[in-house]
């Protein structure tokens, strides 16, 4: 077991601190047993956060620099990050439980977005707008100010590089308050923003409790921007607190996401699509494909395929799975972990049945085995709660507006996809279902580049992509009156 440093502290106005709520306990989820303690910040800390980023906005120190400075700096702290790769993707794995190669890939995807939005600094132009003889008039945009961003445990690392790589970039400065249970691997990002030069104060990172640290963020009368991904009730909490600031936000709260998958679909290419989409990070993934909607003729072998891939997975400790394979790591807590199992019992007395895995492993840890559900129905609570754990509900269908509607029934609309040879059926379900996003034929097609953000309950607002640079800055017109 790699050595952990016993106690972290939060990074304030650039430098560490204790916190003014004391120390949290943070556990390794894999053996239940204490990795660390952490810093936990008041609402006095999360002021001078505020305050230190106001401060750094307001002196030009770093909105004041030309694009390219920034671009220079935001790329730097990516590179900071696969310097470090080893040491941050070993500490990821003991505070969070996925697999270290999971780790790896985070790791990786966070640089990945220090990189793009670094890149992107220097494309934030404005435009000319014609106003006739006697006016010349342009448009300019202007970073929001001080960025508050909240962040989850399911991905702590690349959560926080994909709101503050976007945010720097634009010339903003950013407050982040990580969660509860994984505030370790953050300090790894203070240290790129140092390494980076960025100005002290541009980027603070404290841990604190949500409803102390977290709601003083939210409300906070000189915060500019928040970004938010979580739970819905949360993301309720928080659009509440901006709103009575009229502050804007980004909410990016999960979803139930479904996969519609026809009679000619490519079944064995299918299979990794079932692998990643639903059991990579144990299923706590946003966008995860937590239902299966298949047609009738080819339900059954689509169940069979599920459960033969569930049952392949080998379940333990992530720090002990380094290589890419079939592997998944503990769950994120006991907690989500119990969480996964009762709303699985609730789904087999709903009349769902239990095609494969279905209960927690006999030992200590945070460990579910994964599962398949068969059986369920739209009117199931399964089929329509996030599980946010591993845990597959397949549905079945007959015709194709079946299964759209299959698709559209939940609250939520963050992603969905389509598996189909025929494209006029694929390009048909990519615009009749509501989501901000449609994998055709691979579940997770994407990237940094592309745009992603929820419909309905799923939140608001996009992330990733050039449209995520919009969140962050003013847009001015300046019109002059020639003489
Ligand atoms: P959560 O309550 O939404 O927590 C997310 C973040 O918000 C954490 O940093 C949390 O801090 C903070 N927070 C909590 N209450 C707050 C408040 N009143 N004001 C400001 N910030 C606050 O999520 P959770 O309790 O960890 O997980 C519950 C469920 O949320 C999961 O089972 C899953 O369904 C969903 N979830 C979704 C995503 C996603 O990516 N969409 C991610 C995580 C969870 P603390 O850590 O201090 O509570
Ligand atoms: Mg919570």
């Amino acid at each position: 077991m790699p050595e952990v440093k016993p106690y972290w502290k939060n990074y304030i106005d650039g430098a560490w601190v204790d916190g003014g709520s004391g120390k949290l306990t943070v556990e390794n989820p894999a053996t239940g047993e204490k990795l660390a303690e952490q810093a936990i910040a008041s609402a006095a800390d999360v002021d001078r956060a505020v305050q230190a980023a106001k401060r750094v906005y307001l002196d030009e120190a770093w909105a004041g620099l030309r694009p390219v400075e920034r671009s220079r700096k935001v790329q730097a702290m990516g590179r900071y990050l696969l310097e470090n790769l080893h040491e941050i993707a070993e500490l990821l794995t003991l505070e969070q439980g996925k697999p270290y190669w999971e780790a790896v890939i985070e790791i990786e995807g966070s640089a990945r977005y220090f990189e793009y939005y670094g890149n992107q600094a220097e494309t934030v132009e404005g435009r000319s707008i014609p106003l006739g003889d006697g006016y010349f008039d342009f448009t300019t945009h202007e970073p929001m100010g001080v960025s508050a961003q909240i962040i989850p445990w399911n991905y702590p690392v690349e959560m926080i590089a994909r709101g503050i790589a976007a945010a720097l970039a634009t010339g903003n400065a950013c407050v982040v308050k990580t969660a509860e249970l994984t505030p370790l691997s953050a300090a790894y990002l203070a240290l790129a923003g140092e390494y980076a030069g960025l100005p002290q104060g541009a980027l603070n990172i404290l841990c604190g409790h949500g409803h102390e640290a977290g709601a003083a963020l939210s409300g906070h009368v000189d915060v500019n921007q928040i970004v938010f991904t979580g739970s819905v009730k949360t993301g309720v909490a928080i659009a509440s607190a901006a709103a009575k600031n009229v502050v804007p936000c980004v909410l990016e709260l999960g979803g139930k996401s479904a996969a519609i998958v026809h009679a000619d679909a490519n079944l064995d290419a299918f299979e990794t699509d079932i692998r990643w989409g639903i059991y990579f990070n144990a299923g706590q993934v946003c966008s995860a494909m937590s239902r299966i909607i298949v047609h009738e003729s080819i339900h059954d072998d689509v169940v069979e395929r599920a459960s033969k891939i569930a049952g392949s997975l080998s379940v333990g400790a992530g720090i002990d799975r380094r290589e890419v394979g079939a592997n998944m790591g503990s769950m994120v807590s006991l907690t989500q972990r119990d969480r996964a199992a009762s709303m699985i019992r609730a789904a087999e007395g709903a009349g769902a049945i239990i095609a494969a895995g279905g209960r927690p492993l006999n030992v200590p840890g945070a460990f579910l085995d994964p599962t398949v559900l068969t059986g369920v129905t739209q009117d199931m609570t399964i089929a329509n709660e996030e599980v946010f754990g591993p845990v597959l509900s397949v549905l079945k269908f007959k015709n194709d507006a079946e299964a759209i509607q299959m698709a559209n029934a939940t609250p939520y609309g963050l992603v969905g996809g389509v598996f189909t040879r025929d494209i006029d059926r694929a390009t048909k379900a990519a615009t009749k279902i509501r989501a901000g996003q449609v994998f055709v034929n691979e579940w997770f097609a994407g990237g940094v580049e592309t745009p992603f953000g929820g419909y309905g309950k799923s939140g608001y607002g996009r992330e990733k992509g050039r449209e995520a640079l919009w969140n962050y800055v003013q847009t001015k017109n300046v019109a002059i009156k020639l003489a």
